[in-house]
């Protein structure tokens, strides 16, 4: 007899609700990247959380999001789609009262499918008026049904505890599909890449689009040190000075930063060398995000 239960849980929103940082806070480890600025997510991310008799498997995906209808949008909106496919529970995370039309079409989008469907409202830290909250579920219970409706908040992580022991009895029945201990399927290379990013979108802000990739040249695991050799590509020469910085001071403040986020990671001294090189508009040319992951070779449209 199975008396464990295992399920597939994606995180949706708009762009910036923080489904990131909540994926990081039920994992207590950092497996998203986050940030700011709006999409900084590209991939699926496999985070996985164990309990005694329950494990989740959460999807983080890129946001779903109509605005831009660039290539590399599209894709991202695609793996948004493609992810809902697979999932047994679907968290739909909003901003405190932020039920607007962009979250209605995600959800219209979603709700005929036969989930498990979860209303996250997030960021309840920064509600004055708490007291609004109940009215605001109620009224929008009413023509959208949830099984289950948490205000949270991934910051002081209000109310994470009962989400998570909502999902681990909500989930089917079924053996666990990962070994207790793993917290990501995400390959080390993946991670890399992932915190390099993260600290070039920290670093520049809003001064160059998220159109910036990260590719690691070499990747040498040492006794002592890990050797990480990586290029940061942007799409125009004048990104480009933008990401160096004057005198290299930009550049030189990603390269510490990352590198301490590395060695947090690999648990391990790293040697970090980046450069910057210069592809014109890869953020067109569907090869290079075969390439890296952002868009996948076989999609099913729907
Ligand atoms: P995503 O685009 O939905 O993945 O959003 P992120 O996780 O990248 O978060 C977007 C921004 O919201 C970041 O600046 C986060 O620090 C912030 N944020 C996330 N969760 C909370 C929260 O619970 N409270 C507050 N005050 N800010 C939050
Ligand atoms: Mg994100």
């Amino acid at each position: 007899m199975i008396n464990s239960r295992f399920g597939f849980v994606a995180i949706i929103g708009k762009p910036n609700v923080g489904k990131s940082t909540l994926l990081n806070r039920l994992l207590k480890s950092k497996v998203s990247i986050t940030s700011r600025r709006p999409q900084t997510t590209r991939h699926r991310i496999l985070g996985i959380l164990s309990r005694d008799n329950a494990q989740l498997a959460f999807l983080d995906t890129p946001g779903i999001s109509k605005k831009n209808n660039k290539l590399i949008n599209r894709h991202m909106n695609r793996t948004a789609s493609h992810v809902l496919k697979d999932v047994d529970v679907v968290l739909l995370v909003t901003d405190k009262f932020d039920w607007d039309n962009e979250t209605i079409q995600i959800f219209d989008k979603i709700k005929r499918t036969n989930k498990v469907f979860v209303w996250i409202i997030n960021k309840v830290d920064k509600i004055k008026k708490k007291e609004n909250l109940l009215p605001f579920i109620e009224s929008v219970s009413n023509t959208y049904k949830f099984a289950e409706v948490f205000p949270v908040s991934a910051f002081t992580k209000h109310n994470l505890d009962s989400l998570i022991n909502f999902l681990c009895s909500n989930v089917p029945t079924g053996p666990f599909h990962f070994a207790s201990e793993q917290v990501t399927d995400c390959s080390k290379n993946f991670l890399v890449i992932e915190l390099i990013r993260e600290q070039i979108v920290r670093q520049l802000g809003d001064e160059i689009p998220y159109e910036t990739l990260v590719e690691i040249d070499n990747f040498s695991e040492k006794s002592t040190i890990t050797e990480i050799f990586a290029n940061i590509v942007v799409q125009k020469k004048s990104q480009k000075g933008i990401v160096v910085g004057t005198n290299g001071d930009r550049l030189k403040k990603i390269g510490i930063a990352s590198r301490r986020s590395l060695e947090n990671l690999l648990k391990t001294q790293v040697s970090l060398k980046l450069w910057v090189k210069v592809v014109a508009a890869w953020s067109q040319d569907e090869r290079v995000l075969i390439s890296n992951g952002i868009a996948q070779s076989e999609f099913s449209f729907d």
